[in-house]
């Protein structure tokens, strides 16, 4: 096996995350676990920064809370944006369940912090 960056270079293993063969040079291990360089960097990000709900900046209609549920969720934002619209053709409370849904989500979610 290769690694797969460099077919001159014997691969040690594979990395956890994603799979590819990794020389010993590219291989980090974290907690135990062989990473390639970018997934290590991924893991190590993901350690810093745990997963949190925010309102997105970059993905927004109105004030980023379907883009930042989308994201927190893994989902497309598209996906979420046709939830909260389906939610409003529900009988007699959806209009306002929905408008006030997505207020509270608006006033409770921090947003986003482009740095
Ligand atoms: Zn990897
Ligand atoms: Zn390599």
């Amino acid at each position: 096996m290769k690694c797969y960056d460099d077919p001159k270079r014997e691969a040690v293993g594979v990395c956890t995350r994603c799979g590819k063969a990794v020389c010993p040079e590219d291989a980090v291990v974290i907690n135990g676990k062989l990473y390639c360089k970018e997934c290590a960097k991924k893991v190590m990000d993901e350690e810093k920064h745990p997963k949190k709900l925010y309102r997105s900046r970059t993905d927004r209609m109105i004030a980023g809370v379907c883009g930042g549920l989308a994201k927190y969720f893994n989902i497309d934002s598209t996906i979420v944006r046709i939830i909260f619209v389906l939610l409003i053709f529900i009988p007699r409370v959806g209009f306002w369940f929905t408008f006030l849904l997505y207020i509270l989500l608006w006033l409770i979610i921090p947003e986003e912090n482009l740095l």
